[in-house]
């Protein structure tokens, strides 16, 4: 740090210029982020100094966060449904199997996941020294049950399902693995990190959250779809009990207890999660799912005029394309400006069709990959 301070216009245009070096989202198809609403925007500043380590301080934002919690309980269909706005998915995922570990007290406990679960898994196993079982894909890429069944032992304590998986947006049986949990007596912890907010709002109907008797915590991130600032995650618990397990005393805080991963943690974002929730409501999601859904069927069926095929029917607005040799293919994009991803197993192109995209540079996107396909 330098001894004597820089004028606020240096370093301001200092900011500008290595804002510039970002990526701006409408050249973005590799993530499951997106610009924040206005409104979202406008209460995460208002709220910026609020600090929800210390919630007897700030009285309005722990209202807010109850409150936040209360709409996405009600959202999957549990109405004493008890948790906390995280930093993300990852810490969703690794409090929701921390307050298992912890229930049930086992030795040498063990979890069983999809193969296609989140990386954040691993850095589960590794904190918190549980053991990740990955259960293999059906030719669908949701989780075999009969294979998750045969992973379960004497000290396997919950199994995990995903709603919306981030490489395929493929949805597990969830129905089946509740039924699996509730007779094996394990917990059942749904990752719906991305999509939580996607699958309440598609035409199709599909079973994922509380109204399953045995699901028992839910992860679904407003920092993804529901244009919340990051960084906002939620976790939600069945009821109470849980996040009990996760208590810690706070001797000089203005509460006795905590159950948070982070100490000091933003009132911003949640602020901004309650005004974006407040004002699109259902009707908002439906809208923006519905136009996201018809951006990705727009766009397979461009890219598929040209032969290219996808490697599942696109379930949300996540689309693989079965394209040979991904990985050079995802650099030729690059070097016509566009991020695109890949995924591991099988090696193909992955896309997020998220709200900043347009009809018009979905159009040029199509244009290039189709391209590049044709002519290298
Ligand atoms: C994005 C994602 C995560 C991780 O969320 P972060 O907010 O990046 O921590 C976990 N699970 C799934 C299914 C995801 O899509």
């Amino acid at each position: 740090m330098n001894a004597h301070g820089a004028d606020e216009e240096t370093v301001e245009s200092i900011l500008d210029e290595l804002k510039g070096r970002d990526t701006p989202y409408e050249r973005i198809l590799s993530s499951m982020c997106t610009y924040p609403h206005p409104i979202a925007v406008r209460a995460h500043q208002r709220f910026i100094e609020a600090n929800l380590g210390d919630p007897g301080l700030f009285a309005g934002t722990a209202w807010i966060e109850r409150e936040v919690v209360r709409m996405l309980g009600l959202l999957y269909n549990n109405p004493e449904a008890h948790g906390y706005i995280t930093t993300g998915g990852t810490e969703s995922n690794i409090q929701a199997i921390h307050a298992i570990r912890n229930a049930r007290g086992v030795r040498e406990p063990n979890i069983i996941v999809p193969a296609s679960a989140h990386f954040s898994f691993d850095k589960i196993a590794d904190i918190l020294r549980v053991k990740v079982k990955k259960a293999d894909l059906d030719p669908d890429f949701r989780v075999d049950i009969s294979l998750v069944e045969d992973l379960i032992d004497d000290n396997t304590i919950g199994i995990v399902g995903i709603a919306g998986t981030t490489e395929f947006g493929q949805i597990d049986p969830i129905k089946d693995l509740s039924d699996l949990a509730l007779a094996a007596n394990l917990f059942l912890h749904v990752d719906a990190a991305f999509g939580g907010f996607v699958i309440p709002f598609l035409p199709e109907k599909y079973e994922f959250d509380f109204a399953l008797p045995g699901v028992t915590s839910v992860a679904a991130d407003p920092h993804k779809m529901s244009f919340s600032t990051i960084p906002a995650g939620g976790l939600l618990f069945r009821d109470h009990s849980y996040m009990d397990r996760l208590s810690v005393d706070t001797p000089y805080l203005s509460v006795t207890a905590q159950q948070t991963l982070s100490g000091t943690r933003s009132g911003a974002s949640v602020a901004a999660t309650y005004a974006v929730l407040r004002h699109l409501g259902r009707e908002g999601y439906e809208r923006i799912v519905q136009r996201c859904m018809e951006l990705t069927r727009g766009l397979l069926d461009r890219v598929r005029e040209a032969g290219i095929e996808p490697v599942i029917e696109p379930v949300m607005n996540v689309l693989v394309l079965d394209v040979p040799d991904a990985d050079s293919v995802r650099s030729k994009l690059k070097e016509r400006g566009w991020e695109a991803s890949i995924t591991r197993d099988p090696h193909a192109l992955r896309l997020v069709i998220m709200p900043h995209l347009t009809h018009e540079n979905m159009f040029r996107f199509a244009d290039d990959l189709c391209d590049i396909m044709s002519h290298g």
